[in-house]
């Protein structure tokens, strides 16, 4: 008897995988499964309809309280700090605005709805595409700050299936929580921009037993929180390991803008269209190709191209709305040093207008800037560096020399020919 009892073999919970080595706290099931007190008191707790009703009367208020600007608000609002992209402005002002919309319907009562009882509206992820540096980062966080939504960013390359190295699709729910300070019911209506989606595209020949990069794994992982999943996440982010409590949150109302450059999706596109065209229809093809005379370089991107490109049809189904952002011109990039309100231009006047000196940029200066980044091919984005190289030395001696009234960057400037003007008291 006494042998038996000190032999006590240790079962594992079937669910968090924990060794259980008390039988009274394992309830076990047919075919060799098992669950341990705790997992049960999880479950009956996420059962519970009191629990429920709580958690979702928090989310409720919160909906509640939510104001949601009309779409012609929001693309307004976002003409004040993106340049252009006027096509991609308007679809995420209306995928912004019916997913907040969405989401009133479903928590609050509308009397006058009553006779759509029983239709639910889906939610309606967004994917962009575009080259880097054109303003998809910008587009989805300026949307989240109108809305006062946490909102977070996240690099869909760092991500890889479960049992190899990288992270955990979960931990992108991680960051939301951590962006809306740990409140699970206010992260629940956040926003999550994944960047980089194309890079998680499926591939044909896997290279590493490391790290999944046929993207497939992560693929399947990623479109059940896309879709809406009570997720459990890790309160410190990292690998899941069984001996750990975690955050439970539901992302069914979440938002998930995903975004990639997808080069070489365009030859995909062309391939379609370039068979259709040799069809017999040609003039009807060649007048859904080109709406409202878009060029050929602008066609319609659609769901069969992403799925060549290496997106899982599944996946590619929780991303209905897809957007298109285009390459910045010369022009654009000229406008975005002087126009947005956060201007980067503006930003160096104001530290500039601190020490009492007035800076002034000649429009040749903001042409070679445009120009130079430009060539450099990383959209907006190198204009920042690029400002920075050329402010680098007026900075660090024009607040030295005394006196300075007026600092003037012209083209020559900017090409390093020339050493700024300074005008003196
Ligand atoms: P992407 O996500 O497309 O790679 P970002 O949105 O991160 O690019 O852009 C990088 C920076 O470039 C932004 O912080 C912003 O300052 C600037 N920028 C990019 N596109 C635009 C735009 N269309 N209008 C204004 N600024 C832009």
């Amino acid at each position: 008897m006494t042998k038996k009892n000190s032999t006590r073999i240790s079962h594992k919970c079937s669910f968090c995988e924990r060794q259980i080595s008390d039988p009274q706290d394992l309830i076990a099931g047919s075919g060799g499964v098992a669950i341990c007190r705790e997992c049960v008191g999880i479950c009956s707790s996420m059962m519970d309809p009191s629990e429920k009703k709580r958690r979702q009367g928090g989310v409720a208020q919160l909906v509640e309280k939510l104001h949601v600007p009309t779409p012609k608000d929001l693309n307004d609002e976002l003409n004040r700090f993106v340049i252009g992209q006027d096509e991609a402005k308007k679809v995420l002002s209306v995928a912004v605005h019916n997913h907040y919309k969405r989401l009133k319907t479903q928590f609050l009562q509308f009397d006058h709805l009553s006779e759509f009882d029983g239709v639910d509206l889906e939610k309606s992820n967004v994917m962009m595409i575009g080259p880097t540096g054109s303003g998809k980062t910008l587009l989805a966080k300026t949307l989240a700050k109108m809305l006062d939504v946490p909102f977070c960013i996240c690099d869909a390359t760092t991500l890889t299936e479960a049992g190899y190295v990288g992270e955990d699709v979960e931990n992108i729910i991680l960051r939301l929580v951590q962006a809306a300070d740990y409140d699970i019911e206010k992260a629940q209506i956040g926003i999550i921009y994944v960047d980089e989606i194309d890079k998680i595209a499926r591939k044909t020949e896997n290279v590493s037993i490391t790290r999944d990069v046929s993207g497939e794994g992560v693929q399947q992982a990623l479109l059940k929180i896309i879709e809406g999943t009570v997720s459990n996440v890790p309160p410190k982010g990292g690998r899941k390991h069984p001996n750990q409590e975690y955050l439970q949150v539901d992302t069914s109302n979440i938002l998930f803008i995903c975004g990639g450059a997808f080069v070489g999706l365009e030859k995909l596109v062309q391939r379609r269209v370039g068979k259709h065209i040799l069809g017999f229809n040609r003039e009807q093809d060649e007048k859904t190709i080109a709406p409202r005379g878009l060029s050929r370089s602008e066609m319609n991107i659609e769901q069969e191209d992403m799925i060549h490109y290496g997106l899982i049809p599944e996946f590619i189904g929780r991303l209905p709305i897809i957007t298109r952002l285009m390459p910045l011109t010369k022009q654009d990039l000229v406008r975005i040093l002087i126009e947005p309100q956060n201007a980067l231009t503006r930003q160096y006047a104001k530290l500039m207008a601190m020490e009492g000196i007035k800076l002034i940029f000649k429009d040749d200066a903001y042409e070679a800037l445009a120009e130079i980044a430009e060539r450099k091919g990383a959209g907006a984005r190198g204009l920042r560096s690029l400002l920075e190289e050329v402010m680098l030395n007026v900075m660090f001696d024009v607040p030295s020399l005394g006196n300075v009234t007026e600092c003037i960057i012209t083209g020559d400037v900017v090409r390093g020919l020339k050493e700024p003007e300074i005008k003196k008291k």
